[in-house]
């Protein structure tokens, strides 16, 4: 195959990006200076070297920042351990993290399930989320952060499935209100954030 339609055809593997843009972005790294592709390529290399999951939250950190294997929101101890906002996605986490509104732990399931999807372990971390909820006895509520769109409203009704199932007596929370229809919690600002978790319920 041509490296240029191969190139194109990788890059349309990411999320949000359609087989037109693929194709632009691998016309733009043609133009760009042999530096630039070397550094690019160097460190697509490094990211999967040298990040692994935090064994608590499971966010993707640089090995550097693990101690015994947890990043530094885990294993910091003036944060509120009774609370655990579980969210999709490494990038969610991060903007609640910027908000600075939030002081307890967090879980990153890695992703969410698509509608009718019956096999929901395939695209969540559900058991290690399981496991980590029968481990901690001083969770005393779960806070569901996740999208406000038909798959992130499907992800947090098989989350909330998976607590009540698991005889637990966590008080589960939403994010929900505050949040409109269709809001992405990586594209909110903090002001939103600070309201949805202010009105969680
Ligand atoms: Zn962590």
């Amino acid at each position: 195959m041509d490296p240029i339609e191969q190139l194109a055809k990788l890059l349309n593997e990411l999320p949000g990006i359609g087989p037109r843009q693929s194709k632009r972005l691998a016309y733009a790294l043609i133009l760009k200076s042999k530096g630039y592709s070397e550094e690019l390529s160097q460190l697509i290399h490094r990211v999967k070297e040298e990040v692994k999951n935090c064994s608590s939250c499971f966010r993707y950190i640089s090995k550097k920042n693990l101690v015994n294997d947890q990043c530094a929101i885990c294993r910091n101890e003036r944060r509120n351990n009774s609370l655990l906002m579980i969210l999709s996605r490494d990038v969610d986490l991060q903007s609640m993290e910027r908000s600075g509104i939030y002081d307890g732990l967090y879980f990153v399931l890695g992703g969410s399930v698509p509608v009718l999807e019956k096999n929901p372990q395939a695209f969540i971390r559900l058991h290690e989320l399981e496991r980590l909820l029968s481990s901690r006895k001083e969770i005393k509520e779960v806070i569901l952060a996740h999208n406000q769109t038909p798959e992130g409203e499907h992800t947090a009704l098989i989350i909330e499935d998976m607590v009540h199932q698991a005889g637990t007596t966590f008080k589960i929370s939403r994010l929900g209100r505050g949040l409109s229809t269709g809001t992405e919690l990586e594209y909110s600002d903090n002001e939103t954030l600070r309201n949805a978790l202010k009105n969680r319920s």
